[in-house]
């Protein structure tokens, strides 16, 4: 039997829309239907998506008493050793608006030719029980860093990721196709399969 209410554990509601969406067979609540304004803050201070993903959905599954989902995501530059990697959302500043991170990261890469401009988004779904399961699952998609800012939808780093499936950056292509091939559908889909796994139906 699945969990009839799952707690998505993140403060982002474009996130939990975003995942409520992707699995609409859950019925999911989120922190501050939870918590109200009373909301803990995980620390994210993990090497790993893996490590962070996890220690989020503990951390919340134990407060609140509910199964949790919770994510870590980011983007992987190989020109830049796998940077920002972890660290994205925060890199060159946690309140440094995207634009000015996209311009930086199209400056680091100016001369770097399109076969070494390889880079993925990456994202960690993790499910943990307050009576201490713990799941994870991760979701890719490839691409490179373009050579400019191309299209308006998305957010983050949307406008300089070109998708090589799709042939078009993240920021160009309808949100309901990026909701069916980014990292994070991949990422909820296989959890998915895991939290089925982990709760079998039970025998009448
Ligand atoms: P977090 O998973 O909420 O910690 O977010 C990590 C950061 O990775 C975001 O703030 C963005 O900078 C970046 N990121 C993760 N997923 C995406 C995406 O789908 N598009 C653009 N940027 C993303």
């Amino acid at each position: 039997m699945t969990p009839s209410r799952l707690l998505i554990a993140t403060t982002n509601p474009h996130k939990a829309e975003e995942i409520a969406a992707i699995l609409p067979q859950l019925e999911t609540v989120t922190l501050s239907e939870v918590f109200g304004d009373r909301i803990e803050t995980c620390p994210e201070d993990g090497d790993t998506f893996e490590a962070n993903a996890r220690k989020k959905a503990v951390f919340y599954a134990e407060r609140s008493g509910l199964p949790t989902l919770a994510d870590d995501s980011g983007i992987e530059v190989d020109a830049l050793d796998g940077k920002p990697g972890v660290h994205s959302a925060r890199w060159h500043g946690e309140t440094t608006p995207y634009p000015v991170k996209n311009a930086h990261l199209l400056d680091l890469l100016r001369d770097v030719p399109d076969e070494r401009r390889a880079a993925r988004f990456v994202c960690v779904a993790a499910y943990a029980t307050p009576g201490g399961v713990v799941e994870s699952a991760r979701g890719t998609h490839e691409g490179r860093i373009a050579h400019e800012i191309r299209g308006i939808g998305g957010f983050g780093y949307d406008p300089v990721f070109f998708s090589v499936s799709e042939g078009a950056t993240f920021a160009e292509i309808p949100a309901e196709r990026k909701n069916q091939v980014s990292h994070r559908a991949r990422a909820m889909q296989a959890i998915a399969a895991r939290i089925r796994a982990a709760s079998p139906p039970s025998t009448p």
